[in-house]
């Protein structure tokens, strides 16, 4: 495997932060929703159009909005139910909250050789293949990672979980793209503090070149070989017989009656290496 690391996106050297002076409280002009654009994740931030995503100009009023409210915790609390989702079609069950940092095609580590799978052959791609909606949505929860702090994140995470009929006990971040710097990880660190003992905070890295020892209350799954500071390695195989005979296999490979949050094993971090056949 090559030793050059993928080109990493920089933690965003500004974001949006009110018009409210920390000492003085005092208010300065608000943007006006046609200078947004230029204040609230400008299109050079991005490494695509971010004017061509879907509901963008809503999202930045709305990002707007919550930073200027006296109590924005309300705000954020709503831009986050609009973008987080329980369980998936796949394999993760509606006890965990699922939170993207960003899409399968902008992924950093996409077409690398830290990528266990071919550029088009990862799950998440096809499904962005197959239907455009996720890419906007994807893009829309990575403007709003880059603009929320951690605390705020995970008030709003446990606001949003406490309406919910059903059960939920964990937290997915992300599934679909990757930590794109050490910021991210940071960060999902922090929820993963805030959050416990309540809520397990787990992530599937490929970003193995980012320092994975900072993550000790995130669950880290490294799913390359370089897992250096992860909590195990989570391995995709080809065929079921290149699993070492001590290598524990997903159940769900073999029963579509499990799911993510019911098994535990990638969320706690005491488990040994974990196999999945490739799909
Ligand atoms: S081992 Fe368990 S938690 Fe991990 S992917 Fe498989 S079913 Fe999900």
């Amino acid at each position: 495997m090559s030793e050059a690391t993928p080109n990493q996106a920089q933690a965003p050297l500004t974001s949006y932060k009110g018009n409210r002076t920390p000492t003085t409280g005092n208010t300065f002009e608000s943007p006006d929703d046609d200078e947004l654009e230029h204040v609230i994740a400008p299109d050079w931030m991005y490494p695509y159009d971010v004017n061509d995503i879907e509901g963008i100009h809503e999202l930045r009023r709305r990002i707007r909005d919550a930073e200027e409210a006296l109590n924005g915790l309300k705000a954020w609390t709503e831009l986050i139910k609009d973008h987080i989702t329980f369980g998936n079609s796949g394999k993760v069950g509606k006890t965990v909250g699922i939170y993207n940092l960003n899409t399968a095609h902008d992924c950093v580590n996409r077409g690398t050789d830290y990528c266990q799978v071919g550029p088009d052959e990862c799950y998440a791609v096809r499904a962005e293949h197959r239907q455009v909606h996720p890419i906007h949505y994807r893009r829309r929860q990575e403007i709003i990672w880059d603009h929320i702090d951690a605390s705020t994140f995970a008030t709003a995470f446990k606001r949003i979980v406490r309406r919910k009929r059903n059960r939920v006990d964990a937290l997915r971040i992300p599934q679909s793209g990757d930590f794109r710097h050490q910021h991210d990880l940071l960060k999902a660190e922090e929820i993963a503090r805030i959050l416990q003992p309540q809520y397990k905070v787990y992530t599937y890295t490929a970003s193995t070149w980012l320092d994975l020892s900072e993550a000790d209350a995130l669950t880290v799954n490294a799913s390359n070989e370089h897992a250096a500071g992860a909590d195990r390695r989570f391995i995709v195989v080809e065929d079921t017989e290149d699993i070492p005979q001590n290598g524990i296999q997903c159940p769900k490979d073999l029963t579509d009656d499990i799911w993510c949050g019911q098994c535990q094993l990638c969320l706690d971090s005491d488990a040994g290496d974990i196999y999945t056949k490739k799909i």
